[in-house]
């Protein structure tokens, strides 16, 4: 009966999604995409040295005894995952072959209703960290007394704890980027909760703080994976404005180009949550004069756009 009806559903799909193929391409053009920047994450993770310890918890839950390399081993949890359909999986490429049925936000910024993008001001988010290029941004934050948000990855926490427990003395908000970046439509339901349930055990390991919230790698946000996130207690966090930074690494956009966006946004009024990235100190230095075009705007994103008296970790 189960898989009659798993046929009927696939059939379906199909069916769906031949009829509205043609009509999602041309969305695909104008998505929002995030860089493919995981080339400094192609390492075996025993390659670099971590100082956080592997719990003894953690030993228990797993049955492992150390960090597990990029793409984590999905670990039985309690979480049930068996009433989730599996499928159907996709490349960042194909988002747009989806996005009808399954409400794609890196297609055509679809977003499902506890999906958070919009804020009451213009807020900085950095994402992909933390890095060594990371502290100059804090300090500078310090300074000023400012505190923005941060979508770290499960591995960069790993190579740079101490910075990361920095963020969290510092009062930013901390939200989980996944464990080594993928594009979580292209998984299995196991492999997508795997990237959750293993950076969540390493933000708490690492500075004990268990998050709320989490930005999808490249925008690669569906129904299947906010059903999943939903099942660790997770909220997903999109974006309003893309400050195209990592444009300025390795293409023709110029740091320029990106305060003279910001500029306009500030001018016209808009509001809403930034994208940016703390992965390398171009960026930083990037981040560092966008809060100087904002001014003081010291709000994180959980707060300032959805319940402020909610607290964005547990
Ligand atoms: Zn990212």
């Amino acid at each position: 009966m189960e898989s009659t009806a798993r046929y009927v559903s696939v059939f379906v799909l199909l069916i769906l999604q031949t009829l509205f193929f043609y009509t999602d391409r041309t969305a695909a053009q104008n998505g929002s995409i995030e860089i493919n920047n995981t080339d400094f994450l192609n390492f075996s993770l025993k390659a670099i040295s971590t100082t956080v310890p592997f719990p003894p918890w953690l030993r228990a839950i797993t049955g492992l005894t150390e960090w597990p390399d990029a793409n984590p081993p999905y670990i039985s949890d309690g979480v049930n995952l068996t009433d989730i359909f599996d499928g159907p999986y996709y490349e960042q490429v194909n988002a747009c072959d989806n996005a009808f049925m399954n409400c794609v936000f890196d297609c055509n910024n679809c977003v499902g209703p506890d999906d958070i993008l919009q804020c009451k001001e213009l807020v900085q988010t950095f994402d992909d960290g933390p890095s060594d290029a990371t502290p100059r941004l804090l300090n500078f934050f310090n300074q000023i007394q400012k505190k923005v948000s941060f979508f770290v990855i499960g591995i960069q926490v790993l190579m740079f704890p101490d910075i990361f427990r920095q963020e969290h003395a510092n009062g930013h908000f901390l939200g989980l980027h996944t464990y080594n970046h993928p594009y979580l439509p292209g998984l299995t339901n196991q492999q997508i909760a795997a990237q959750f349930q293993w950076t969540i055990w390493v933000m708490n390991a690492t500075a004990g703080v268990v998050p709320r919230y989490f930005r999808p790698p490249y925008g690669g946000l569906d129904n299947r994976v906010r059903t999943i996130a939903s099942r660790y207690g997770l909220t997903p966090i999109v974006w309003q404005w893309d400050s195209n930074d990592w444009r300025t690494v390795n293409e023709s956009r110029t740091a320029q180009d990106v305060y003279t966006d910001v500029t306009n946004w500030k001018q016209a009024g808009d509001t809403g949550i930034i994208l940016e990235h703390d992965f390398q100190g171009s960026l930083v230095d990037i981040g560092i004069r966008v809060s100087s075009i904002l001014g003081n705007v010291s709000t994180v994103v959980s707060a300032n756009c959805k319940d402020p008296s909610a607290p964005w970790y547990r």
